[in-house]
């Protein structure tokens, strides 16, 4: 866990925050301020900043698993990814996340 860090602290349970979907290595969430009628945020429980920074190719695994298994659950066939690395590409919150969009 980060200091100062939102999404550590979503993950620590200090907000309340719904989880779509969990396992032992990350959560699923609602994307507070949604791009697309469905916009989920899955997002590893241990502190890496981006994908730069991570080299674990098991985690890396079992997020794109994730990815599968959380839309399979919720029945969402069709979807859209994306993985913000840096300030210069979009990226606000320093905690690695994906994005899941779709409708
Ligand atoms: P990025 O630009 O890739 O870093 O995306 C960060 C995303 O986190 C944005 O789409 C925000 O809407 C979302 N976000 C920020 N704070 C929260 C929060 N407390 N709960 C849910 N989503 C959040
Ligand atoms: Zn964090």
């Amino acid at each position: 866990m980060a200091e100062d860090c939102i999404f550590c602290k979503i993950i620590n349970g200090d907000f309340n925050t719904e989880f779509v979907y969990e396992t032992d290595k990350l959560v699923v969430f609602k994307d507070i301020n949604p791009k697309a009628p469905i916009h989920l945020l899955l997002v590893p429980k241990m502190h890496v900043e981006s994908l730069n920074e991570l080299d674990d190719k098991e985690l890396l695994g079992d997020l794109m698993m994730g990815v599968k298994e959380v839309t399979k659950k919720i029945g969402l066939k069709s979807y859209r990814t994306q993985i913000n690395t840096g300030k210069e590409a979009g990226q606000e919150v320093f905690h690695l996340h994906i994005h899941i969009l779709g409708k």
